[in-house]
């Protein structure tokens, strides 16, 4: 068995026992869901999906569509004009909360049902059905395949909506939303309902891992700065009143949904996605969350963890009949540079003045302007002859 299927065999087997909390109910048609339902899948840089479990069940994905209907206005209409509409700050409250901001009447986060609702509201189209075919063209190429809206769900939901109706509705009396309330509740209500297996979750995290690069499909989805944007958002208010805790315990920017699904990124490693409908006192999946916990301190995948590679670029130094070849692979960030130089200037120490030294970057997978400009200005005070390939 592939080592990585083995051991999210083993996370199964680990949490499957706890059946702990209950599935939603306040949906009808998602009190239905088979509680014992588990699931789990990751995808790493090469687009390969590994899942064990339930992993073909289809569910909607309820707010998890949070944070990639919010990647789609970020592109559509920046950072500054979603702001205006919506917060970025985490609520502490649940995410149904009746709660905005004093005088201005916007939303905490887009996280919380009253932020997704103002972030829908600036889905730009007609009708529903012309928002709905966006934003199910945006989840679509973060998945990597068509997917669609369960209609049952939707009814359901549309239904018994009256809450996020009233949020709506308030947020419309400080302009907040602009849209008509049913407009962008219906369209709100199907972005809910669309079908997701946990494998489809996985790749949509692995999108975000992944600088908004689907590694699938090769896609770019959405611009690196904007998948930034939302895994930061992510990070502070996912997984709504549990969110500093979360963050403290798996360090993984991650959402839930009242459906059981959680999804969890491992930036530039892994997108990460479970589901098991049982919901703790918080609306998160019980098991879901526990999956990820146990995957993200089995694997050090903690964002707050020393990562060696950023500071350590891979330097592989080599004679030439025309003198000293270093080569550079991996990412030069700020420390990498420091060290670089500190290679540089160790050699400077035990080669005659003058040595000729070829300093090969073809291969860095990244580099930052500033660690470039902290790097040149110092190769310039050296008292080698430094040829700068790149
Ligand atoms: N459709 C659900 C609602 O608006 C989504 C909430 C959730 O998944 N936490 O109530």
């Amino acid at each position: 068995m592939d080592p990585i299927v083995a051991l999210m065999q083993q996370v199964l087997d680990d949490v499957e026992d706890d059946d702990s909390g209950a599935p939603a109910s306040y949906i009808p048609e998602l009190a239905e869901a088979e509680p014992d339902h588990l699931a789990f899948a990751v995808v790493g840089p090469r687009g390969q999906i590994r899942s064990v479990g339930d992993d073909e069940v289809a569910f909607t994905i309820q707010s998890i569509s949070k944070p990639f209907v919010l990647a789609h206005v970020l592109s559509e209409i920046g950072l500054d004009a979603v702001m205006q509409r919506v917060g970025t700050e985490p609520s502490g409250e649940p995410f149904n909360a009746i709660s905005l901001e004093e005088n201005t009447g916007r939303p905490a986060n887009p996280m919380v049902n009253a932020g997704a609702i103002a972030t829908t509201g600036l889905v730009a189209g007609a009708d529903v059905d012309e928002r709905t075919e966006t934003i199910l063209r945006t989840l679509s190429a973060f998945a990597g395949r068509d997917l669609r809206v369960d209609e049952s769900v939707y009814r359901s939901e549309s239904s018994t909506g009256d809450r996020n109706r009233a949020l709506g509705h308030l947020m419309r009396s400080y302009g907040v939303v602009d849209a008509p309330v049913e407009l962008a509740l219906e369209t709100y209500f199907r972005q809910c309902s669309i079908l997701v297996t946990v494998r489809d979750l996985a790749v949509m995290a692995s999108t975000l891992a992944f600088g908004g690069m689907n590694p699938l499909t090769g896609d770019r989805v959405v611009e690196e700065r904007v998948a930034r944007n939302v895994l930061s958002i992510m990070s502070s208010c996912g997984m709504y009143d549990f969110s500093g805790e979360w963050l403290l315990r798996v360090g993984l920017p991650a959402k839930s949904g009242v459906s059981g699904g959680v999804l969890a990124v491992a930036p530039s490693q892994f997108g990460v996605a479970a589901f098991s409908p049982r919901l703790d006192r918080h609306g998160n999946s019980v098991r879901g969350q526990a999956i990820v916990a146990t995957l993200s301190e089995r694997m050090g995948m903690h964002l707050l963890e020393p990562h060696e590679s950023i500071s350590q670029p891979i330097v592989d130094i080599s004679e030439t009949d025309d003198g000293r070849v270093i080569r550079l692979s991996g990412e030069l960030g700020f420390a990498a540079a420091e060290r670089v130089l500190a290679v540089l200037r160790d050699l400077a120490v035990v080669l005659p003045d003058g040595s000729v030294i070829h300093l090969d970057a073809r291969e860095l997978a990244r580099t930052h302007p500033a660690a470039l400009v902290a790097l040149r200005t110092e190769l310039d005070a050296l008292p080698m002859r430094i040829s700068y390939v790149e």
